[in-house]
């Protein structure tokens, strides 16, 4: 009952873990005024007391202490039922800031209720005694809520509390909290997955946190099983998908989604603090702690990132070197075999040049993709991933974003596809936006195997140096352009974020061959449909037409040079040098045909018209033609030089013939990878830029910067490198 009518009255429910020292505040708030019962029908003692404050009524609510907030107990569900079901004004999270990671725990969870909180670092005098310096504003910028510093058995700072609670009442709106526990690409795609069903459920929408919900029912919580049951208009769809996650999620990481779940909040704890808190000098960490001293070292982090992303490329071309040598004689074989089998014809020319030169030049590729992806699966699961990004962090800043865009670079490393997707992690738009637009310029695998290709031919030994610098040259681009659309197309200041930091583990290899199995699929998938339609079609345009004159004109050229040998040999006065000539004679004969040909088919001509935008880099046609066709993906550009020098020289091997007639020097071979680097990817890039920007304007803004840059580079690199060498 209202005692004044003008009063206001503010609803504040105080939570916390056991001990965390909630009565002591709770009677230094409320004095004398509390009522003692039970909470609805259980004997959990439920104590509220009232306090008038600056013309509001304020009611305290002290719930249950809890360390967590599953349904494993009657006093977690009683907590965080109160917080769902009743939307007290305020939630007080009373926090011992004596031991936070175990309480931040709890308020993780809390934050994921929704609502308006405040955090109450309390026995702040045990964590001066520790040794502990708190950055308020961090913590308070990560958790989403105003925090407050108490000593409670002492009174000290309890009064603040009383006008921080009518401050948060009376902001209209609630903060946008930037802030959520991130559970990994994984989880979080099967999170979408539930809630985008419990989305479709009107009624179940309007009484539970959507996103809350999905994660509870993730973590098999009996409780939020039974609301869902009591509650959805259609539950069995929303069970059905639940039991698919888990299965799925069970799959692939051999454990149950709950213990992922946990982790990834502790994940979570572990970078907070990281970020807001200093240790004195008596505190000794654990393991991971100690790792980490070095691993995220102010100093040494950064060098030694580079350097494993170093090793990474060392090892992706070195050890790749081996297989790639048994694949590249298998395909040989195959090749050699249908010349013997097949008659020289447009059949065994489609075979032989098209498809073996255009899908096998990229299928030898394999194994180094495979290192690279296993190479980035492990840094993924040994949980240092989220170290780089955490290093990566102060970089970041640079160009006003975070460490958590550094995640989307990395993966991109792999396939810009998902990484551009993973952005979704990045709630405000313009950061995600600008991590979207210099995604492209880290170099993804499938530009690997025109690295490998060129690299290997111009470079030699020095190969693996020339690939690191082309990914390090991607990464210091993707900075400085960043920094410049920071400055012009997209000003303001990045949110707060928390890079979760998991505990360091050994990966299992189920895990890993998952990951690397899942890319090879997909590899080679591609193989069979973008990549061999792609080498038909330029086998095709560098095959026609024909020129019939020229083509009888050259059988008979060819039916004299062998007469004239069987003449020779057939004679008793063999001559074998005679012989050599002759076949070394039809060998140009049938070079100038091949290049003669290709000059005049459809893509001869093509080439040509282009070679004008080329010229400038030192390209010859050929460059400038798989340049082109490498806009539907970057190993089309290895099909296509394939088809285009194949049968250009003796040699079988790709890289040596490129050298041997391109024309190309260490130079602008150079420039030519360089382009390669940044102009855009591939059309499944272009489309996925399109889906998450929403936008045309973005994304050809995103293809026509990237080709300009590419080109510009480019012509430095000739033109600087023609007065170096
Ligand atoms: P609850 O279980 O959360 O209700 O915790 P209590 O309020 O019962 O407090 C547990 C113990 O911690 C009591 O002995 C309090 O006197 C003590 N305590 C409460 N606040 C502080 C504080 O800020 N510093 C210290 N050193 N002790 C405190
Ligand atoms: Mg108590």
């Amino acid at each position: 009952m209202p005692k004044k009518a003008s009063k206001k009255k503010i609803v504040v429910g105080i939570g916390g873990n056991p001990n965390s020292g909630k009565t002591t505040i709770f009677n230094e708030l409320t004095g004398s005024r509390q009522k003692v019962g039970n909470w609805g029908g259980v004997t959990v003692e439920k104590i509220e007391g009232n306090v008038n404050y600056n013309g509001y009524s304020i009611v305290f609510v002290d719930l249950p202490g809890t360390y967590s907030l599953s349904a494993y107990s009657l006093e977690e569900i009683i907590a965080r039922n109160y917080i769902v079901d009743n939307k007290p004004d305020v939630v007080i999270d009373i926090i011992d800031a004596g031991s936070l990671e175990r309480n931040l725990y709890l308020a993780v969870q809390m934050i994921e209720l929704g609502g308006k909180f405040i955090f109450v670092l309390n026995m702040a005098d045990m964590a001066e005694k520790q040794g502990l310096v708190i950055d308020p504003e961090k913590i308070s910028a990560f958790l989403g809520g105003p925090v407050l510093f108490t000593v409670g058995n002492r009174g000290i700072g309890v009064q603040a509390i009383l006008e921080k609670v009518v401050e948060i009442y009376e902001e209209k709106e609630a903060k946008t909290r930037p802030i959520k526990v991130s559970y990994g690409a994984e989880l979080e795609e099967e999170i979408q997955k539930i809630q985008k069903k419990v989305n479709l459920d009107k009624q179940l929408r309007g009484i539970y946190p959507p996103r809350w919900l999905s994660v509870k029912l993730l973590e098999n919580d009996s409780d939020a099983n039974e609301k869902v049951k009591e509650a959805a208009s259609n539950p069995k769809q929303i069970e059905e998908q639940v039991s698919k996650s888990r299965q799925h999620l069970e799959g692939i990481f051999n454990e149950e989604p709950e213990a992922i779940i946990t982790n990834q909040r502790y994940g979570f704890i572990s970078g907070l603090l990281q970020e807001s808190i200093t240790l004195g000098e008596s505190k000794k960490g654990d393991l991971s702690q100690n790792v980490d001293k070095i691993l995220t070292n102010k100093f040494l982090g950064i060098p030694l990132l580079v350097f494993f992303i170093w090793l990474m490329f060392q090892i992706t071309f070195n050890v790749g070197s081996y297989p790639m040598s048994w694949i590249e004689q298998g395909i040989e074989w195959i090749s050699r075999g249908i010349s013997i089998i097949l008659p020289a014809g447009v059949l065994s020319s489609l075979l032989i040049d098209g498809i073996i030169g255009g899908v096998g030049g990229v299928v030898v590729f394999l194994p180094n993709i495979l290192l690279l992806f296993l190479m980035i699966s492990i840094f993924e699961d040994t949980g240092y991933m989220a170290r780089a990004a955490f290093v990566m962090d102060r970089v970041m800043h640079l160009i006003g974003l975070h460490g958590k865009s550094f995640i989307s670079m990395i993966m991109g490393f792999g396939c810009n596809v998902p990484a551009i997707m993973a952005t979704r992690t990045l709630e405000n738009e313009k950061d995600r936006i600008l991590t979207i637009l210099i995604n492209p310029l880290m170099s993804c695998s499938a530009r690997l195997p025109v690295y490998v290709l060129i690299a290997g031919a111009f470079f030699g030994r020095k190969a693996g140096n020339a690939i690191f610098l082309l990914y390090t040259l991607g990464v210091v681009l993707a900075i400085i352009i960043g920094r410049l659309f920071r400055k012009t197309l997209f000003r303001g200041e990045s949110e707060p974020f928390v890079m979760e930091l998991p505990p360091y583990r050994v990966p299992t290899l189920k895990s890993v061959i998952i990951h690397m199995w899942d890319r090879a699929v997909i590899f080679i998938r591609k193989m069979g449909t973008v990549i061999l339609l792609g080498s038909v079609l330029i086998w095709f345009l560098s095959s026609f037409p024909i020129d019939k004159e020229y083509d009888r004109e050259y059988k008979t050229r060819v039916q004299t040079i062998k007469q004239k040998y069987e003449a020779v040999s057939a004679g008793s006065s063999v001559s074998t040098e005679e012989g050599e000539r002759l076949s070394n004679q039809l060998k140009e004969l049938r070079r100038e045909k091949k290049q003669r040909d290709v000059y005049y088919s459809f893509i001869g001509r093509i080439g040509r018209g282009i070679e004008p935008f080329f010229k400038p880099l030192g390209f010859s046609w050929k460059e400038g033609v798989a340049l082109i066709t490498g806009f539907v993906a970057k190993e089309v550009v290895v099909s296509t030089l394939g088809v285009l020098y194949a049968g250009e020289a003796d040699e079988a091997e790709l890289g040596s013939v490129i050298k041997q007639r391109s024309g190309l020097t260490p130079v602008t071979a150079f420039a030519f990878l360089v382009f390669v680097l940044i102009y855009t990817p591939c059309l499944a890039t272009i489309a996925t830029i399109r889906q998450e920007t929403r936008s045309w304007k973005w994304t050809s803004f995103s293809i026509g910067y990237q080709i300009a840059l590419a080109w510009v580079l480019a012509f430095l690199i000739v033109r600087i490198g023609g007065i170096l060498v």
